[in-house]
């Protein structure tokens, strides 16, 4: 019913590191030839971690503009925009967080995780709390239908499918359709009736797949129903009525969650990480200095890559024939760590080389970037409020 479309977004928090690159923004320059793209600097988002130190979110925003640049976004295929310059974007979070119950938001994974992870930092706030929702609104605002993210995205986005689900369950109802359909239930019979309603409301209100299958198998067994009573509870059953907002998808990358240099998830946060325009000295130090297996003490000890955080970079950067000789040379301790090491320093240098000649075009002149930038807002900001026309009239908020 409606196209296919592409949101995401970043957090503009610090430098962007090779973890965002190899995680997301490979996937947007990929999908950006196929597709309208929306890629979004999400300052609104990086204001939920960092709300007491909000200098380093106006530093990190055009830089991270000029890395999204650099790696190969388009800005002649792709919509770039900065999220707090479409407000529609506040608008939609509000209005979805009337029926959001709040356990939805303390159960995403995510929450209680970062909660503990950056515990440094008083997370314990409404603007935390809510932010999937915020990402939610930030999806739906577009109806985006696949979302390019990291592996550590993925429960976000399935929220945003339930959220979808319940507002098209609350206000996407067509005239008459119910009626219809409530009369269509009467001919399966008091017991089955019951059965049906009780299982639409629990994968209407909390996706419950299982409990779809079991609606079908109803249907498909009851012997009473007319044919067009029957289309019409198949149809009920998954609520199609008018689809106002869209269920979207994620789509992931090769390495959905790179490791950074210590072997956890690469993060700014956790001091882990190498950046997508790191200086040639300071890259080659960060990978020499990389710890490797525990076990390979002396150069004579046999190592194995699964233990080492270095080989999930090599299953990146290197080829086939490298990977080879890295396995039999660690297993057989007949390569040291650095020798090891270096053609991964080698290709990461060589891919970052060009990134950093693309970058200097729009270091050297940042009108360029301003104007990108003004246009995206522009264009986006025409979409979202089709969008948010639906919405208000949906919500009966269209007062005349
Ligand atoms: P950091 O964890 O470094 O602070 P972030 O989580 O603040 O970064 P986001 O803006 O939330 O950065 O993430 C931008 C995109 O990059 C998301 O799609 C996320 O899944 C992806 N991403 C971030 N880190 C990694 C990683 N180590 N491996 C794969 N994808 C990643
Ligand atoms: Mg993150």
């Amino acid at each position: 019913m409606y196209p296919e479309r592409v949101l995401s977004g970043m957090r503009p928090t610090g430098a962007m590191h090779i973890g965002h690159y190899h995680g997301a923004l490979v996937n947007w320059v990929r999908m950006q030839a196929e597709y309208p793209c929306f890629f979004m600097v999400a300052d609104w988002h990086a204001l939920t971690t960092s709300y007491d130190e909000v200098a380093v979110i106006g530093e990190s925003v055009w830089e991270m503009l000029i890395d999204w640049l650099a790696a190969g976004v388009d800005p002649n295929q792709a919509t770039i925009f900065i999220q707090s310059r479409v407000p529609e974007h506040a608008e939609l979070t509000l209005l979805l967080g009337m029926a959001t119950p709040l356990g939805w938001l303390e159960r995403v994974p995510t929450y209680k995780d970062q909660i503990e992870k950056l515990s440094h930092k008083d997370l314990l706030t409404y603007g935390f709390l809510g932010y999937p929702l915020m990402q939610a609104a930030d999806i739906l605002v577009y109806r985006a239908s696949m979302v390019p993210v990291g592996e550590d995205q993925v429960p976000h986005i399935e929220f945003t499918r339930e959220i979808a689900r319940r507002f098209n369950y609350l206000y996407g109802r067509e005239a008459g359709f119910e009626e219809k359909a409530r009369e269509a239930m009467k001919k399966l019979g008091g017991k089955r009736a019951k059965l049906y309603d009780e299982v639409r409301t629990r994968f209407q209100q909390n996706g419950d797949e299982g409990a779809l299958e079991q609606g079908r198998a109803l249907l498909a067994d009851a012997q009473s129903l007319s044919m067009g009573d029957r289309e019409r509870l198949f149809g009920y059953l998954e609520g199609s009525r008018k689809l106002i907002l869209v269920e979207p998808q994620a789509r992931l990358t090769a390495a959905p969650r790179l490791p950074g240099l210590d072997g956890a998830k690469m993060s700014k946060s956790y001091g882990n990480s190498i950046a997508m325009r790191e200086e040639p000295a300071e890259l080659t130090r960060k990978i020499r200095t990389m710890p490797t297996d525990p076990a390979r003490v002396r150069l004579t000890d046999p190592g194995d890559p699964e233990l080492c955080p270095v080989w999930p970079l090599h299953r990146i950067y290197t080829d086939e024939a490298t990977h080879q000789w890295v396995q039999s040379g660690c297993r057989s301790a007949s390569i040291g760590c650095l020798d090891c090491k270096q053609p991964l320093i080698d290709a990461l240098l060589k891919e970052q080389q060009p990134i950093r000649e693309r970058a200097q075009v729009y270091l050297d002149d940042p009108t360029l970037l301003r104007n990108i930038v003004a246009d995206g807002c522009d264009k986006a900001r025409k979409v979202a409020q089709d969008t948010m026309r639906d919405v208000r009239e949906a919500m009966g908020l269209d007062y005349s």
